[in-house]
């Protein structure tokens, strides 16, 4: 993939992705960059979500396009949750895993859009899930984290190998099951 501006999507093993993200005090041209240069990112991996920790970027700014058009969320935060969903999840910086997670069926998410307008977006099925998957990132939180006993044992070996940066031959058939890369 090629490097946009220096950012590159951080993989599992990198300290970044599990540091709780700055807010953002001033939304300025630097944000609205960085935002952009991530929008194309997500794009470019087929993802529908991404957030700045998994860019290397310790501050609160998410992407989301789940097929509503693209939102560029500054210091997201869910004011409301309601209903329970579990879809099957995947991560950008998780290649090859794909977890079932738990999450509330509809959102309330509130924050700043790149011109500093406060905005409420009210989400449910599968855009709840990805502002949910991304808010998370910037808690420093991933979806190996919600994985049960037997996903334990599954992605055991995988996530070894990525902290240790072993290129791993996985099979495109099993990469390609999990849908929703995140
Ligand atoms: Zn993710």
């Amino acid at each position: 993939m090629e490097e946009r501006a220096g950012l590159k999507i951080r993989v599992f093993g990198d300290p970044v992705l599990r540091k709780r993200a700055g807010l953002v005090k001033e939304v300025d041209s630097g944000c609205r960059n960085i935002l952009s240069h991530m929008a194309q990112l997500m794009y470019e991996a087929s993802g529908i979500g991404l957030a700045a920790p998994q860019v290397g970027i310790n501050q609160a700014m998410i992407v989301v396009d789940a097929g509503s058009g693209l939102y560029k969320l500054i210091n997201p935060k869910i004011t409301a949750r309601e209903g329970r969903q579990a879809l099957e999840e995947g991560c950008l910086s998780v290649p090859g895993v794909c977890i079932k997670v738990n999450r509330a069926m509809r959102v309330v998410v509130e924050a700043l859009d790149e011109n500093s307008k406060a905005i409420k977006i009210d989400a449910e099925g599968l855009f709840a899930c990805v502002l949910q998957h991304e808010i998370d990132h910037l808690k420093g939180k991933l979806i190996v984290d919600y994985a049960s006993f037997l996903d334990k044992l599954k992605i055991k070996n995988k996530l070894s190998k990525l902290e240790k940066r072993v290129k791993d031959e996985v099979p495109k058939s099993e990469t390609e099951s999990c849908k929703l890369q995140l």
